[in-house]
């Protein structure tokens, strides 16, 4: 038996110790588990493993553990669309993770993923068209090889053991409890505490709201201020099509039209009606906390609607806990942390028990995996991306970069199509390699940043820039952030344009 004829093998064990596979897939978060789902329903010929560091699956869902922790955005559409979403909109990490485990379940995904498997390296061989990735067990420390011909990259984006925290002067001398939401104590008792939350994001707004009723006081301090959405956590249409006892598969269909239509037209309600957009959001703010609170200072950000993401308030329970009393929001900066909390550049001393640095991630690019590719280390800032999917230079190689704007797994049940039909293409052709690569016409254009800052800037995007991957000004060579009109470019993909390159 020839080499080629082992590694088509499934799952063979090609060479002593080595275990081979079609495809290899990193990370079973919600990208990692829908992308096997679309493998095995469009390419049910693939041997394919899921590799995945954690004990279990759901990625952001399991590692992140803060009083509160929830989806900010709705379910329908960050469920996947081939399994109705039944909750409410705005769901908690359990719901989530029930979700997927019934994914799972229904479709015997479970028996494909290895848990506690640290992906160190991935290299690939154009000499063999494979990928060779050494994995740990962390269970039992021994050390695992794994041939693949295509990875399938859905390790997210951000580092999971540890968030970012900023370095504020004498944060040394601080004598009370210091905690980042992605690493949150078991147990930490917070009840009749003073706690100070440091952010203004999605995870504030979260945390705040959840703490409120237990804690003596929260204190939210912001530097800048930022949109929210506050509103009910329920779709009127929704609630409509259940009171008829219409089926759920469609209720789910309608409900992600509906989402979708109005996400579009708020967005480019942002961009055409900006004003009106900014006062409608105010106002809803306004309803919440009263005609007295000083909204223009708390509440109203420099910059324009949809720059930044904006975290929807379910219910409003940010706005109720400050009407309350039980929470408050302070707009300063840091000087300095004191022994018993920080003090504010205007000279105000914030003292609490416990500070939660709400501040946000580290970006970490391909899920710290260090990459060669026929022998030389590949740094991924060196090359130019196909529609935030696929990179000049690196063969047989995919990556689920869901959408900020609009939800995640919209774009990993897109890109899983992509993939798919990208495998099927290369075995009609016979080839055993792809490769996007740069036609004559846009050689000559100018190589820009992955993410343009006046569109889009988030803080661990701005610090990490230097990591990405490069983007040209084009829809092909770009991750857009448009869901709108990627659902229409990117299902239209014509596999055999210059920019793909095979080889038998
Ligand atoms: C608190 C929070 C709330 C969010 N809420 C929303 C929301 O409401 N809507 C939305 O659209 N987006 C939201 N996001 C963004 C969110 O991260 C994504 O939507 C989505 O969960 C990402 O899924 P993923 O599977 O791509 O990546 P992740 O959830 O990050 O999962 C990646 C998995 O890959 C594994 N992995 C990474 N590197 C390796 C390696 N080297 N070897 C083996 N395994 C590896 C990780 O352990 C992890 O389990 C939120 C993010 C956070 C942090």
């Amino acid at each position: 038996m020839n080499d080629t004829a082992t590694l088509e093998r499934p799952t063979t064990k090609a060479r002593a110790g080595v275990e081979h596979f079609d495809i290899l897939i990193v990370g079973a978060g919600i990208s990692g588990v829908g992308s096997a789902y679309h493998l095995q329903q469009q390419c049910p010929d693939k041997s394919f493993v899921i590799l995945e560091t954690q004990e279990t699956f759901g990625g952001t869902w399991t590692t992140h553990k803060y009083p509160g922790i929830r989806s900010d955005s709705d379910l329908h559409t960050f469920g996947y669309r081939f399994k109705p979403w039944v909750g409410k909109p705005i769901a908690t990490a359990e719901e989530i993770l029930k979700y997927m485990g019934e994914v799972i379940e229904e479709n015997q995904i479970a028996p494909h993923i290895r848990y506690r498997h640290k992906i160190h390296d991935a290299s690939w061989s154009s000499a063999d068209n494979l990928w060779t990735v050494h994995a740990e067990n962390l269970a039992t420390g021994e050390q695992l090889t794994f041939t693949c011909n295509f990875l399938w990259m859905c390790q997210g984006y951000y580092r999971h053991s540890e968030g970012y925290t900023p370095e504020w002067k004498d944060m040394d001398k601080y004598e009370g409890v210091l905690v980042h939401p992605q690493t949150w104590p078991e147990g930490l008792d917070y009840k009749g505490k003073q706690v100070l939350v440091i952010g203004s994001g999605a995870t504030a707004a979260t945390v705040i709201p959840a703490m409120a009723p237990d804690a003596a006081h929260v204190t939210m301090l912001q530097r800048s201020p930022t949109y929210f959405i506050p509103g009910r956590n329920a779709i009127d249409i929704a609630e409509q099509l259940r009171t008829l006892q219409i089926d759920e598969a469609w209720i789910h269909e309608i409900v992600r039209k509906q989402i979708l239509y109005n996400q579009a037209d708020f967005t480019r309600r942002c961009l055409e009606e900006t004003d009106a957009v900014k006062k409608e959001l105010l106002g809803a703010v306004r309803a919440y906390l009263g005609p007295d609170y000083d909204i223009e200072k708390h509440f109203t950000p420099k910059y324009r609607p949809w720059r930044q993401r904006i975290a929807f308030i379910p219910d409003g329970d940010l706005f109720k806990g400050i009407a309350s009393g039980k929470a408050s929001v302070v707009t300063d900066e840091i000087d300095r942390f004191t022994r018993k909390g920080v003090l504010l550049k205007s000279g105000k001393e914030l003292e609490a028990d416990i500070i939660v640095t709400a501040t946000g991630f580290n970006l970490c690019m391909m899920g710290d995996i260090a990459f060669e590719i026929d022998g030389r280390p590949l740094n991924w800032a060196d090359t130019i991306t196909y529609r935030g999917l696929m990179f000049t230079g690196v063969p047989n190689l995919a990556w689920v970069f869901g959408y900020f704007r609009a939800s995640w797994t919209l774009r990993t049940d897109m890109v899983a199509d992509f993939v798919c039909t990208l495998l099927n293409h290369m075995k009609a052709k016979g080839a055993k390699k792809v490769e996007v690569a740069l036609r004559p016409e846009d050689r000559n254009e100018p190589v820009l940043p992955w993410i343009d800052a006046e569109n889009f800037n988030p803080g661990y995007m701005m610090r990490g820039m230097d990591l990405l991957p490069k983007r040209l000004d084009k829809p092909e060579w770009q991750h857009s952030q448009d869901y709108w009109t990627e659902k229409d470019e990117i299902p239209k993909t014509n596999f055999d344009d210059a920019a793909f390159v095979y080889s038998p």
